[in-house]
């Protein structure tokens, strides 16, 4: 492709830095997504897909939290060796977020209708009766009713809060949308129901959108690529259906057979033996390896590179 990546990350490492230890949340990651792609970054607690987020936002605490290498471009644009001001309205204009709870995007005390506009009108040279506008037209392509306009946050219920959330990140026009977790909090039938919305606003309106999850479902129903993480690295990365098909990292494969399938007969779950790494004392070789199966002498010994073309892993067996 020659076109230029929306997001480019390169090399990049990040710590929690303490008096006591050194927490390794994010240990040289590579990612590329190009405009229009939906990329879902997928792992357990603890294993930096958030810390992935917030340095892409350039808004990971520090201290304790420290960027020690690497890259983030967006449109070519280097975000740490921007000015604070710059980054700023890259967050304003480019990138927006979609947080797990919507209340912390919402102001409690100020109507949703008069929320949205006041985004409207940051991001557009329009009136007031023309924000307005715009944002009842919004709301009803989200499930909003125009009468719900002069309404509080709290008058409305969880999966209604995270459609108006939904509808402000939209209504900025970002180039790149960041969804963490953004179902989680919601009941089952509610999140499938905002998962479609996401990706039907997302694919209409050219956005690339990274969803953070530890739900491969939900990637398998909303995303063209998928990256799987591991205790800070990306162990695998592919097109869904190349990664769902021809899975080929153990971890991901565990993930695979740790859950429920929807069709075939009810088989016993097996959960991944053993736990995730202490990220303050990482093993030397594969970050897999205390808990892998296939383990060979060398993976304790030395970190397998990324290996594979298009479809990649982290793994001596590729
Ligand atoms: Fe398992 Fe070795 Fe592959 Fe790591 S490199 S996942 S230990 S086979």
């Amino acid at each position: 492709m020659g076109m230029q990546p929306v997001l480019e990350i390169k090399g990049l490492w990040v710590n929690y830095e303490t008096e006591e230890e050194i927490v390794h949340a994010v240990n040289g990651i590579d990612l590329t997504m190009y405009g229009g792609e939906s990329l879902g970054l997928v792992g357990e607690t603890g294993a930096g897909k958030t810390t992935t987020c917030l340095s892409i936002m350039q808004l990971v605490p520090d201290p304790p939290g420290l960027i020690t290498d690497g890259e983030i471009l967006f449109k070519g644009e280097d975000m740490m060796l921007n000015t604070d001001k710059r980054n700023e309205e890259i967050r304003g204009n480019g990138i927006s977020m979609i947080f797990q709870d919507p209340m912390t995007a919402l102001n409690p005390v100020v109507t949703i209708g008069e929320q949205l506009s006041e985004v409207v009108r940051t991001h557009q040279k329009v009136s007031k009766a023309e924000a307005k506008q715009k944002v009842i037209e919004a709301l009803e392509v989200v499930g909003v009713k125009r009468d719900r306009y002069d309404d509080y946050p709290h008058q409305f219920s969880g999966g209604m809060k995270q459609r108006v959330v939904i509808t402000m990140a939209l209504l900025c026009q970002p180039e790149l949308l960041i969804a963490d977790e953004p179902t989680t909090a919601l009941d089952v039938t509610i999140q499938a129901q905002v998962l479609e919305l996401i990706r039907t606003l997302q694919s209409e309106s050219g956005t690339s959108l990274l969803l953070i999850t530890h739900d491969l479902g939900v990637v398998a129903e909303t995303c063209d690529k998928v990256a799987i993480m591991y205790a800070g690295e990306i162990v695998e990365f592919g097109s869904v259906d190349e990664v769902f098909r021809n899975t080929l990292h153990p971890y991901t494969k565990g993930l695979f057979d740790s859950i429920p399938k929807m069709t075939g007969p009810c088989e016993r779950l097996t959960p991944i033996e053993g736990l995730p790494p202490n990220p303050a004392d990482l093993p030397k070789g594969c970050c897999f390896s205390p808990r892998c199966k296939y383990k060979m002498e060398i993976c304790e010994r030395e970190k397998p590179g990324t290996r594979g073309e298009g479809h990649t892993a982290k793994c001596y067996l590729v």
